[in-house]
């Protein structure tokens, strides 16, 4: 290969020379200026960080070479118009470009992109203002670099969590707007992050921008005047209160899509509940799965469990509390009866349930008493306050802190189970019933014996069905321990897809074997979602090969991973 010339990134975009590069950096510049442009020159750059400080250029938990997934360069715009302004010149200079938030998507591929060479969008880093937060309509209107910690912080500095609860999920550093375009969820009440959107402000591929909902009306009386900016536009009063608008419900197509970047997003708050308290409750054996999933399902449908509950495996817990090396010396997995073992010492179940009742204390009262009642059909079940448990290290003080919409860092300590800790989530969609449960689990620890890699999942309880997620934890500086981690989650898709059960979200190396799972009608969904692709972003510029989508610009069968 010819000598780097300086200026050259690690990686060039697919189909660019060194100087068509450097031309378009040298636009970019212009656009954010030049202490908003970082090109990825040399290897020794590619530092992976952890989640404290992430790195927004390639994989931290890299499946494959570190410098795979890995952009040029990466330009962070300071306002709107500049991420227009960004979006027309890569459809000039026909340069693919990644957007992210904060880039802590962290077992997903983090603010990787998915064409090496790709220009990341670093949309945090400059837009990050809290625009409003409005306690009568109870929502918040946020741009992209708004984490859940900065919320709660906002919220705290203005004294206004008396009044809204943010729903967080398990770690407090990612951003709200990539978290819920991602449909991410948290664990109160208001845990399906999606569902609790409301409008958005989306630049399309072509640099256009809209307002979904009824943020496409100008509100006069809100302070919509002629002349000013667009994105500077007082929303109309209702932007933040009404999802719909009138006509087609646009906003679902710019989640997990290629199709836009949002820029704003209204995002609901819960009111104060007027009371609290988080609970676990633990049951003592494997086998125990069953019935505590079907107790669960009523009571979730019926909304006696009000949150977004989380059913652990031991496993879980054992691994915030030490890495693997703690409880034995083998490589193997641990054994049934090493887990038993584990949990004794613990004072833990096989399968941990930790949830959260809401509201003044007689609706708690009688919302405990009925759930009580229901699990105390499991031999063995134990009830516990977080004042039950130690202080040091205990799980439950820590839900007890993320159940009521304040963000942790703490649940992170499960990735240094194995040394190098790294990991990726495998995690498929499943009915609430005890067969589902079970077969699921079965079909995992099956497989995660193989690969010799433990079995470190849990039960999330969404409103009709459950997010069963498994952290495939992986030691990164061993390429055997990757292999074995991308040989698992490639057979376990497999596995999962022939019972019907498929992913909600995935990382950037098997987005294309789980968009092919999806294959209806001879992928009739593929062909629609190619279609709105190719006809939005006729280049293929904005995040080309995400979710599996390729635009018409690339030779698909040669890109599928
Ligand atoms: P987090 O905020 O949790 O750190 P990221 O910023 O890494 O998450 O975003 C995760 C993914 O979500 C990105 O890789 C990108 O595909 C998508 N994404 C994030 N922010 C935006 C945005 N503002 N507009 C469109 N897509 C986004």
């Amino acid at each position: 290969a010819a000598a780097k010339a300086p200026g050259d990134p690690l990686v060039l975009p697919p189909n660019t020379s060194s100087e068509h590069f450097r031309n378009f950096i040298k636009r970019a510049r212009e656009i954010t200026g030049s202490e908003n442009v970082f090109v990825v020159e040399r290897e020794d750059q590619l530092v992976d960080g952890n989640y404290m400080e992430p790195n927004k250029t390639h994989d931290m938990h890299h499946l494959f070479d570190r410098s795979y997934f890995t952009s040029s360069a990466t330009v962070a715009p300071r306002n709107v118009p500049e991420v227009q302004a960004m979006m027309r010149l890569c459809n000039e200079f026909d340069i693919p470009v990644w957007p992210f938030s904060i880039g802590r998507n962290t077992g997903y591929g983090g603010a990787a992109p998915r064409v090496p060479g790709s220009i990341g969008l670093n949309l945090g880093k400059n837009m990050n203002r809290v625009l409003e937060v409005n306690t009568d309509g109870a929502y918040a209107l946020v741009e992209p670099g708004v984490t859940y910690y900065d919320m709660h912080q906002y919220l705290e500095k203005n004294n206004l969590r008396e009044k809204v609860w943010l729903d967080v999920p398990d770690l407090g550093g990612g951003s709200i707007i990539g978290n819920a375009v991602e449909r991410g969820v948290g664990y109160s009440p208001y845990g399906d992050h999606w569902m609790m959107h409301c409008g958005l402000e989306v630049v399309l591929p072509n640099g256009e921008l809209i307002r979904t909902g009824m943020g496409a009306m100008p509100d006069r009386t809100a302070g919509h005047r002629d002349g000013l900016r667009p994105d500077e536009q007082p929303g109309n009063r209702a932007w933040q209160l009404f999802n719909y608008g009138f006509g087609p419900y646009n906003d679902g197509i710019f989640t997990q899509s290629s199709l836009g970047i949002v820029v704003k997003m209204g995002i609901w708050l819960m009111p104060n509940p007027g009371g609290y308290q988080a609970y676990m409750i633990t049951f003592p054996r494997d086998e125990d799965l069953h019935e505590v999933i079907e107790i669960i399902r009523p009571l979730r449908v019926q909304m006696v469990l009000q949150n977004v509950p989380t059913l652990r495996s031991l496993s879980m817990d054992a691994a915030v509390h030490h890495p693997k090396s703690y409880y034995t010396d083998s490589d193997a997995a641990l054994s049934d009866a090493q887990l038993d073992k584990i949990a004794k010492d613990l004072d833990l179940g096989r399968w941990n349930f930790y949830g959260a009742l809401y509201g003044p204390e007689p609706i708690r009262n009688v919302l405990w008493s009925v759930i009580k009642e229901s699990f105390s059909k499991i031999p063995g079940a134990k009830f516990y306050f977080p004042e039950d448990r130690p202080e040091e290290n205990s799980i439950l003080r820590t839900r007890a802190q993320t159940l009521q919409g304040i963000p942790t860092y703490d649940e992170l300590r499960w990735i240094d189970w194995l040394p190098n800790g790294a990991h990726l989530f495998f995690s498929p969609i499943s009915k609430i019933t005890g067969d589902d449960a079970v077969l699921q689990y079965q079909i995992t620890r099956k497989r995660c014996e193989e690969a010799g890699l433990e079995a470190i999942c849990d039960f999330v309880v969404g409103m009709r069905e459950m997010h069963h997620i498994v952290c495939i934890v992986f030691n990164r500086e061993d390429p055997e321990s990757k292999r074995r981690a991308l040989w698992l989650i490639r057979t376990l898709i497999d596995d999962c897809a022939k019972y019907g059960w498929g992913e909600y979200r995935t990382h950037l190396a098997v987005m294309d074997q789980i968009a092919n799972t999806y294959n209806f009608n001879d992928n009739a969904q593929m062909k629609l979602n190619e279609q709105i692709k190719n006809s939005l972003d006729p280049k293929g510029i904005l995040a080309p090969g995400k979710n599996g989508i390729w635009p018409q610009s690339y030779h698909k069968d040669s890109w599928v991973l």
